[in-house]
């Protein structure tokens, strides 16, 4: 889940984990990303947004967390679905059924010992047109080459930079009034993380930092509005959007991505 921009966390503090709090960020986030893993499985078309949404739900608790949204703000469930031209904070719903052709941004976190995992990305329903396809192999790509730039002594507007050049250039527009976060004991921290490079000088990364980054690309107009539900974010052309999100941190190493699905650290 992200947040608006200059929103609250703008004014939070930035914390820094030490590194047990960061082992304890990285099992809550593989706990989304096994999480994530198994929604991607199961989407196929006539399958509905609610299914999803319990099979999540359930296999949080098994793992002994809670799931971060519910209940967050008022969100009435444990997944963001986000089907075609919903942007973000889609609310899974028993007669939404995902149809061939569709794109579903999954967005999911979990609370564990105390610390919140949050990561997100856009699934396939079956195969989908060709513009849709590159817009979410795009938005992918833009996530991979920010984390790049997660290393101590670069500033948050690297991040921004990277996602941003790299979209723009392609032709595909970033939205601006949602952004990433700092996350830890709690899911939106400071500092905000834009997908675009904004004016005055932006907070430096030092190592034990913890940030979501999470790029929500459109392929039409960067505008967006939000649907009577108070929640769901369309895009203002309601041509589709694709959202991939990671929570990564800042190590002396490099950038540690906590919510890699690449090998799911089990954690039973
Ligand atoms: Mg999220
Ligand atoms: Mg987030």
């Amino acid at each position: 889940m992200n947040c608006c921009a200059e929103g609250q966390q703008a004014s939070k503090p930035i914390l820094v984990k030490n590194p047990d709090e960061i082992l304890i960020m990285q099992e809550a986030n593989q706990i989304v990303a096994e999480v994530l893993c198994m929604v991607q499985e199961a989407v196929e078309p006539g399958i509905s947004t609610y299914e999803l949404d319990q099979m999540a739900e359930e296999l949080c608790r098994k793992r002994k967390s809670e799931p971060a949204f519910k209940g967050y703000h008022g969100f009435p469930s444990s997944l963001c679905t986000s089907i075609n031209e919903e942007v973000v904070h889609g609310i899974p719903s028993r007669k939404r059924k995902l149809k061939k052709g569709d794109i579903l941004s999954v967005d999911f976190g979990v609370r564990y010992k105390g610390f919140f995992g949050d990561s997100a990305l856009t699934i396939p329903v079956g195969k989908v047109n060709h513009a849709t396809h590159q817009l979410m192999l795009a938005t992918s790509k833009s996530l991979e080459l920010a984390i790049e730039k997660v290393v101590a002594g670069n500033r948050i507007a690297d991040i921004s930079k990277a996602v941003q050049e790299y979209v723009e250039d392609k032709g595909y527009s970033i939205v601006r009034q949602f952004v990433g976060h700092g996350i830890g004991s709690s899911l939106h921290e400071g500092p905000e993380i834009p997908n675009y490079v904004q004016g005055g000088q932006s907070p430096r990364l030092i190592e034990g930092m913890v940030i979501a980054i999470e790029p929500m690309v459109n392929l039409g107009t960067h505008k967006v509005k939000v649907l009577r539900d108070g929640w769901t974010v369309i895009t203002a052309d309601k041509k589709p959007s694709a959202h991939f999100e990671h929570s990564v941190a800042v190590t002396a190493d490099g950038p540690l991505v906590l919510s890699s699905r690449d090998k799911i650290l089990g954690i039973e």
